[in-house]
């Protein structure tokens, strides 16, 4: 982690060289953000639970310490954040940083739990996640991007589609191209793709130590922010090929009506 300040002074040299940062680096940027929203909900429950995650003051601190640097520049737009930095330095530093604390503080929390609390600790935080990507849906401008009809199947694929297209644009988009998922199959109902950007692909040394733990909790993020796009969306996820395969449909209420009588 690193700790510089971002607030350095502007160098008047060096004035030629700066560039305004492009709608591109704000959306991968705002993205970072939402990113580090599930961090947050962890260091919620933290701060204000007394049931979840008892840990000792050291640890507890260290976790904090390790966070500080987002938390203290989270009010900042990202012209106002770069400094002296380029904004693509600027965005690859807070890639680098959101990631490995994300890690680290998985990491701490289940070290720190005794053996047997280690799975009651991961689902803690892994519905954490979930709550995340709820409220990231909820509180965002995604709302009114797709409005899913009542009676989905005539067009269904399209609007699978249109969720995959969403999610380019989310926490968990992929930062390094242009496609967060790579479609392998399609039909009228459903729709199979790789997952390019899961904790899986990430290649910073903490995150492939826990890539299993944090890509369930990044999928659950997602499901949660399907479900407040509209519960009737189920999606799986399982390896293949190296590759995380997330399997995407839309629940037919007509099939629910039936098996709601069995
Ligand atoms: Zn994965």
């Amino acid at each position: 982690m690193q700790s510089r300040s971002p607030q350095q002074p502007w160098n008047s040299n060096q004035t030629w060289n700066i560039r305004e940062p492009s709608p591109a680096d704000q959306k991968k940027y705002k993205n970072l953000y939402d990113l580090f929203q599930i961090t947050e909900e962890w260091l919620d429950a933290i701060e204000n639970s007394k049931y979840l995650f008892s840990l000792h003051p050291q640890i507890k601190k260290q976790i904090f310490s390790l966070n500080e640097w987002i938390k203290k520049n989270l009010n900042y737009s990202l012209k106002d954040q770069i400094g002296a930095l380029t904004p693509t330095d600027y965005i690859n530093e807070f890639f680098s940083n959101i990631w490995n604390s994300q890690a680290w503080t998985l990491k701490l929390l289940l070290k720190e739990t005794i053996d047997d609390d280690k799975a009651t600790t991961l689902n803690q935080l892994i519905h954490l996640a979930w709550r995340a990507g709820f409220k990231n849906f909820k509180k965002g401008p995604h709302k009114h991007k797709i409005e899913p009809s009542k009676n989905p199947s005539p067009k269904s694929k399209r609007t699978l589609q249109d969720v995959l297209t969403l999610l380019n644009d989310s926490a968990i988009a992929n930062y390094n191209a242009e496609k967060t998922f790579l479609i392998k199959k399609e039909r009228s109902n459903e729709i199979h793709a790789y997952f390019l950007s899961c904790p899986h692909q990430i290649n910073i040394a903490p995150v492939q130590e826990s890539a299993n733990e944090l890509c369930n909790i990044h999928f659950q993020w997602l499901k949660g922010f399907l479900y407040a796009l509209d519960p009737r969306f189920v999606v799986t996820k399982e390896r293949e090929n190296n590759f995380c395969k997330l399997s995407l449909s839309y629940r037919d209420a007509r099939v629910d009506d039936k098996s709601s009588l069995n």
